[in-house]
């Protein structure tokens, strides 16, 4: 069976429709469904990444496709590891995403009332009974997948005794641990989800919403269908290690007679290669100081993604190339590279910067003069217009851009060779410098005036082009170049020990990155291209009006080809 139905029209234009889009189209025309309403119900215990990234756009997307609704809802309902400095951090990542949730930001907190009165409504149904054995002993009588469990001692409690049992854990006359709420369902059933469930529990904890409000707490399995039968959501969305609790879900909303009850459908969860999202494992690179925190550019957290300067259409278009599906699979980071590439190459001016200097010196040019040059802004996309970019004798130009003993097809500086400085002249090496150990310090060239860029010269031909930056005009910047976190060869985690292979490069620090002086004022997130070096962006931490610093989102070669 194909999970993606491709639909011909008669413009031969193929529109893919994924195989929830195909459950909801059907759910429409059989009038089950008016308005398709959707949710992304992350539990405020971490930062989100990019594979919440994934279904926030395709939860969001969706409702908009239909002209339905998206709700972003806090699934604080366990009290012990949720934080309210999480919330606010999610709420943001979720609308820089592109989640358009507006004004429709829920809590699961806030149904703890009508959860408490579902759960009596199961009591009084004789669906559900309050337990004693421990939480070991649950377990051995739950049973092992080829054994049917045991019905526990307390399953046949009368209604009455239920109800009052109930009222006391509420009321916190029990330990934490010492009792418990089940579903009564079937202790044979081959689906362990269904053997008498756990469905609220005693902890006295105080709750970062409804303070010391309650002292029990419902379990994930009951309270999601009823959070989202409450809000009226259609089609609940989530991945694929949901799908044996499905059987449960709508156990609940049945027996809970919700005119209406939503529906759960499962997808398999973004894996990108060799990228750590693991939240146990980021919290140990946090505090080991290998990444400066949740939001290192490294790190594939939203917050991280953001600060690298990848763009939420970025996102977009990759999550549109992943696609949704049913099988699990992993995408590689160079599609991630693609998509942002694409989103910024028409859109960003194309700058010069240096990250790796030495000095060229035109001996014949006149001394203390600036000349201003005119240059694209982007080369592909004329409308971005042209700039003056200051021109003077001394420039930066890249070190490997100069060799003293050339191999074959080297088309730039060597001595006797001349090239071309974008936009301005052409140049002939004719002597260069050297420390003491010999490293290039100076190259030395003459320029020919007649060659300028836009003079419509057309005496001879140069094959290679260099960037350069005027050295009296120049900004000194920092630039950070980044590699794989991990070690691509070795894999992410060590087979035997399962520690993490860090790439110790992973992080290359240029402090004498020469820019234009038109970067002057760039602000955090601003993007651009540094010609032959890269997309950057300015760091949203360490940068200031002082000092720039920017982060390399990604190179401009790519190892990644999209089909067709
Ligand atoms: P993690 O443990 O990685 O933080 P989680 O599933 O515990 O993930 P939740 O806050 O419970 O995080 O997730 C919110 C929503 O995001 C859920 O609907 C979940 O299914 C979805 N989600 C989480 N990880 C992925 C992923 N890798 N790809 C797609 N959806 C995901
Ligand atoms: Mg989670």
């Amino acid at each position: 069976m194909s999970e993606n139905e491709n639909i011909m029209t008669n413009e031969k234009e193929i529109v893919s429709k994924n195989f929830i889009e195909t459950i909801i189209d059907k759910d429409i025309a059989e009038g089950r469904c008016t308005k398709v309403i959707t949710r992304f119900p992350p539990e405020p215990n971490g930062y989100l990444h990019i594979g919440h990234a994934k279904s926030i756009l395709l939860n969001s997307g969706l409702a908009k496709k239909y002209g339905g609704q998206f709700n972003l809802r806090f699934d604080d309902t366990n009290p012990t590891k949720e934080k309210v400095e999480f919330v606010e951090n999610i709420a943001k990542d979720v609308a820089w995403v592109g989640g358009e949730f507006e004004d429709r930001i829920f809590y699961a907190s806030n149904y703890f009332e009508q959860m408490y009165e579902a759960a009596v409504k199961l009591i009084k149904k004789g669906k559900a009974y309050v337990c004693e054995l421990r939480a070991e002993e649950i377990r051995e009588y739950r049973g092992t997948l080829t054994e049917p469990g045991k019905n526990s001692p307390y399953r046949d409690r009368s209604i009455e005794e239920n109800l009052e049992l109930f009222e006391k854990m509420k009321n916190g006359d029990f330990e934490d641990g010492s009792v418990v709420l089940r579903a009564k369902i079937d202790m044979s059933s081959p689906n362990m989800n269904m053997r008498d469930p756990v469905i609220y529990r005693v902890a006295h904890m105080t709750h970062h919403n409804t303070g010391d409000a309650w002292c029990i707490y419902p379990m994930y399995d009951f309270a999601h269908p009823i959070e989202d039968a409450i809000e009226g959501i259609t089609h609940s969305i989530c991945t694929l290690e949901f799908e044996d609790h499905r059987p449960l879900y709508d156990w609940v909303v049945t027996e809970l007679e919700y005119p209406n009850p939503p529906k759960q459908i499962e997808f398999a969860k973004l894996y990108v290669t060799n990228v750590i999202t693991g939240k146990r494992y980021i919290k140990k690179l946090v505090e080991t100081g290998v990444v400066d925190g949740w939001d290192d550019p490294r790190l594939v957290s939203i917050a991280a993604l953001r600060r690298r300067g990848f763009t939420p259409e970025a996102l977009k278009m990759f999550m549109e190339l992943v696609g949704v599906s049913k099988s699990q699979s992993s995408v590689d980071y160079a599609m991630l590279e693609y998509c942002i590439r694409e989103d910024l190459k028409l859109k960003k001016p194309r700058m010069m910067a240096v990250l790796d200097p030495i000095k060229l010196v035109i001996d014949n040019y006149p001394d203390n003069t600036t000349e201003m040059v005119s240059v694209p802004n982007n080369q592909e996309n004329p409308d971005m217009g042209e700039r003056m970019v200051p021109f003077g004798k001394e420039l930066y130009i890249e070190r490997e851009d100069f060799m003293i003993e050339p191999p074959k097809k080297y088309f730039r500086l060597f001595p006797g060779n001349e090239v071309r400085l974008m936009s301005a002249y052409f140049v002939k090496c004719v002597s260069y410098e050297t420390d003491e150990a010999g490293n290039v310090t100076v190259v030395h060239c003459t320029y020919d005036p007649e060659t300028k860029s836009g003079s419509g010269f057309t005496g001879r031909k140069v094959k290679g082009t260099i960037h350069w930056v005027n050295v009296s005009t120049a900004i000194k910047t920092t630039a950070r170049l980044y590699e794989n976190l991990t070690d691509e060869e070795k894999g992410v985690y060590d087979e035997e020990t399962g520690e993490m292979n860090i790439n110790p490069n992973s992080l290359v620090v240029k402090d004498e990155c020469y820019v234009e002086p038109a970067l002057k004022d760039c602000k955090a997130y601003d993007s651009f291209q540094f010609l032959r070096n890269g997309f950057f962006t300015v760091d949203c931490k360490d940068s200031s009006s002082e000092h720039i610093v920017f982060n390399r989102i990604c190179s401009l070669k790519s190892s990644y080809k999209p089909a067709n």
